[in-house]
């Protein structure tokens, strides 16, 4: 093997759904798809169906650092992507890891709630997200609600959020996916004042995994070089042809399907 011509590893530092839509699982196929291989590190557990989440458990703030040091020690991370970290405590555990690896383009998925709309983390982690990890990230992803929890503003328009949390951060990808407009609406902010958006046709049913399959892509092309906008582009195209081939194991959410049915 040689590591010249390996493909480009993305350290996620994710939690582990054991319905196997969102969560790691997600960022680990949305990353193969991307040609890149994924160094999955877990930040938490959960216990959850396609329909909700019944209840969670974030890890030790010493296991995290363990599992993410071993892989930083050995492997070249040419990305960061962030998912579920359920608690402040590991917002201050991914920021200590972040200064290990300067330069490296880092993904924020604020993730606080579940598809089913169930709490993967009180609201204060949201804010120590904003507080301390966009001023280190590349780009974050919320969807509309989780931009407004993170603006602190309930029934702010995205352009509204955008404008509270741009201080915080270079740019911001403000996901159409849960809006009322006909077609779905991703806004891209810079903080430099460009804004660039880019719909597509809005699929029925709801999604569990959508947003981790989203973050993992992108920062699955930022690994591979690719640069803004191109990179959101075609994190975009990408999560909309999973979505678009969804399928309905269980009783819930429809779960993306992410790998080629030849490579599944
Ligand atoms: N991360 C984990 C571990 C989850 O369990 C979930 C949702 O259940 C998410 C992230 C967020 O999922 P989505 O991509 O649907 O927002």
């Amino acid at each position: 093997m040689n590591r010249h011509t390996s493909r480009p590893v993305v350290l996620c530092l994710s939690g582990h759904d054991p319905s196997g839509g969102a969560g790691l699982q997600a960022d680990i196929e949305a990353l193969l798809a991307q040609g890149c291989h994924a160094a999955p590190t877990v930040t938490a557990l959960t216990v959850q169906d396609t329909v909700d989440v019944a209840d969670f458990r974030v890890l030790d703030r010493a296991w995290v650092l363990a599992q993410a040091r071993a892989v930083i020690a050995d492997l070249p991370i040419a990305a960061v992507k962030l998912g579920m970290l359920g608690s402040v405590e590991m917002v201050d555990t991914v920021l200590e890891l972040m200064r290990q690896l300067p330069g490296v383009p880092l993904v924020c998925d604020p993730v606080l709630r579940a598809g089913g709309g169930g709490s993967l983390g009180p609201d204060d982690v949201g804010y120590a997200i904003r507080e301390r990890l966009f001023p280190v990230a590349a780009i974050a992803t919320p969807n509309l609600p989780e931009a407004r929890i993170l603006a602190e503003l309930p029934n702010g328009t995205p352009d509204e959020c955008a404008e509270k949390l741009l201080p915080y951060i270079r740019h911001l990808l403000i996901t159409g996916g849960h809006g009322d407009e006909v077609e779905v609406v991703n806004r891209l902010y810079s903080r430099d004042g460009q804004t660039w958006t880019s719909s597509c046709q809005r699929l029925p049913g709801s999604y569990h995994g959508s947003g981790c399959t989203l973050a993992s892509a992108l920062a699955g092309r930022l690994a591979l070089g690719e640069a803004l906008p191109s990179a959101v582009q075609s994190a975009l195209d990408y999560t909309w042809r999973c979505l678009r081939d969804a399928e309905a194991p269980g009783h819930g959410q429809y779960i993306p399907r992410r790998l080629p049915l030849d490579a599944s």
